[in-house]
């Protein structure tokens, strides 16, 4: 036995319990080899990165090894595009499979060896049953299944049959092979399992060379024994196929033992997590895409400006269990938030610009302060300007302010962030009425050599100087829908929950011009404002384009706490 790594200083769970139970009982001589499993028919979504996080950091804390296995067995619905996609995502949440790209359909030959080595062996039969007939006679949990007509047939009738249906000669589902286990078993998914079905279909890898293709629970269990899988972690879903994945390890006469490991899916409130549904939102258009930045996608997140750190924070802090239950998304939010506090730097974003002209600043004269660009302030500063016309936002003033109204108002003085003291004397007003500026006087004389602090102003509101200001558009991400659990009702489709306001263009903004330069993928704080990434796909120079990945409080929460 090699010496097991030392214990992984993280939070424990059931799961790092059994491997440390196996390591010290010498199994797999201590060795920890893990695998993520994607079906290549949809793009990855944080379920999946619960899961890669979990495979993947249970390798690396124990000093083994995980595998990026494709489980490729359904030509119907996959294709590279998707192949392509998992592998981008799994390395862009940081994760490395080193030597270990593997795909099911590179064991199809040696998975036709298992079948027939079964079928000699008397523990697989062809059944010539329609998929209905199969169906019916698998029983209940009450009562037990009938045999197939087809059961008693002879090891030699079995092995020409089988021959001849991977040599084309039988069209789809015309026949099966099923293994020949127990059609009274309590344990539904031991009656006679289907282990191969006729698909006449292209195969993005093996191409024509199959018309037969092994299906999940035959290829799954012998996947991980050919690559010497240890622990082969999935969700609960497939505990009652255990007992199957035991079983035909067995009947296939391998000696490697992989142990399944089951554990609670991830479940998020106000969205799903569920690439059928994910495809449904793609397909139809509710969405721009897979990689629509409100998407629960991998590809969706990272455009909206998640980063990887945050993500896999977010699956250590839910950690695993065996009990179901839903996650809030603001968990989520919150590690980004942690996340990027002390990282992004500190800027000013005026999404909904009015302007205020400064009486008492002369047109050319233009007053700079240096202020901090992080939170720690000692990691360096930025120069701001201030000249005669800045912009505020627009909310920040009301004509007719209610009694605690800290910010601008006719008659009131508030302080420019980092800046000088603002007083509004005069309301500019079109012809509708509506409040088109603000004039406005600066207290000069209260900045001295640092902020003012000799007299007690309101609240500080930001503010961009109208001839330095660099326009941007801004995206406003919210909820894509307005149900905690959209997918959960019986009498309603979960697309009838998506949320009118998922997206809020704001195409007036203005940012400082130290964003001027600003690539896609930078991720920013705009003070007061939230995180914002400027966005990948359409971002231009000169035609800047920010995300908002999250508002720097849980808003949402207090929305439903009202
Ligand atoms: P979906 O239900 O979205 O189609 P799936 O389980 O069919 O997901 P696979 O490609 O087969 O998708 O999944 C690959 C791996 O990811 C599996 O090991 C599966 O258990 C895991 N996984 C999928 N969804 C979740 C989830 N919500 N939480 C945790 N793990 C998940
Ligand atoms: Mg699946």
């Amino acid at each position: 036995m090699t010496d097991p790594t030392p214990a992984p200083a993280r939070p424990n769970n059931f799961i790092r319990t059994l491997i440390d139970a196996d390591r010290a009982a010498g199994k797999h001589g201590g060795q920890v080899v893990t695998r993520f499993p994607p079906e290549p028919n949809g793009y990855l979504h944080l379920g999946h990165a619960k899961s890669i996080c979990l495979n993947f950091g249970l390798a690396r804390d124990y000093g083994g090894r995980c595998h990026l296995r494709f489980d490729d067995t359904n030509p119907l619905a996959e294709d590279t595009e998707y192949v392509d996609a998992i592998e981008a995502d799994v390395r862009w949440l940081g994760f490395d499979w080193g030597t270990h790209l593997h795909y099911a359909s590179d064991y199809f030959d040696r998975l036709y060896g298992f079948a027939v080595k079964m079928i000699a062996d008397g523990h697989a039969y062809v059944s010539d049953a329609t998929p209905e007939q199969i169906r019916a006679g698998r029983g209940t949990l009450t009562d037990p299944g009938t045999h197939d007509p087809s059961r008693d047939r002879t090891p030699a009738e079995n092995l020409d049959l089988f021959t001849r249906m991977r040599a084309g000669e039988f069209p789809d589902g015309s026949r099966v092979l099923r293994a020949k286990i127990d059609m009274a078993a309590p344990n539904l998914n031991l009656r006679d399992p289907i282990l191969y079905r006729i698909r006449h279909t292209h195969h993005h890898r093996t191409g024509d060379a199959w018309c037969i293709y092994p299906n999940y629970d035959f290829a799954h269990g012998q996947s991980d024994a050919i690559e010497g899988i240890t622990h082969s972690i999935c969700t609960l879903e497939f505990e009652d196929h255990r007992p199957l994945y035991d079983w035909l390890l067995g009947a296939c006469g391998l000696d490697h033992r992989p142990q399944q490991i089951e554990f609670a899916r991830l479940n998020l409130d106000y969205t799903v997590l569920s690439k059928r549904l994910l495809i449904e939102l793609v397909r139809d258009k509710h969405v721009l895409g897979w990689d629509d930045p409100r998407m629960p996608t991998v590809a969706g997140l990272r455009r909206r400006g998640f980063t990887p750190e945050s993500i896999r924070e977010f699956a250590d802090r839910i950690g695993v269990a065996r009990a179901d239950s839903i996650v809030e998304l603001g968990m989520l939010e919150s590690c980004l938030r942690d996340d990027l506090g002390p990282k992004a730097p500190r800027v000013v974003a005026v999404h909904d610009p009015l302007e205020v002209t400064l009486t008492n600043l002369a047109e050319g004269d233009v007053r700079t302060f240096d202020v901090p660009l992080y939170e720690d302030a000692a990691r360096g500063t930025r120069t701001v300007s201030l000249s005669r016309t800045i912009y505020v936002e627009r909310e920040d003033f009301t004509e007719d302010p209610p009694k605690d109204w800290k910010r601008l108002a006719p008659g009131r003085e508030v302080r420019l962030r980092q800046a000088y003291i603002l007083k509004c004397n005069e309301v500019v007003k079109d012809a509708a009425g509506r409040v088109i500026g603000l004039v406005c006087t600066v207290d000069l004389d209260a900045l001295g050599g640092k902020p003012v602090d000799k007299r007690k102003i309101g609240n500080a509101i930001h503010w961009v100087s109208g001839s330095h200001a660099v326009p941007a558009e801004i995206r406003l991400y919210d909820r894509l829908f307005s149900d905690p659990d959209p997918a959960g009702h019986k009498d309603a489709d979960f697309k009838s929950f998506l949320n009118a306001e998922s997206l809020v263009v704001l195409k007036g903004a203005l940012v400082e011009p130290y964003l001027a330069d600003a690539k896609p993928g930078d991720r920013v704080q705009f003070e007061r404002k939230g995180y914002y990434v400027v966005d990948s796909v359409d971002s231009k120079p000169g035609a800047l384009v920010f995300n908002r990945i999250v508002s720097l409080k849980d808003t949402w929460a207090k929305l439903v706490a009202k």
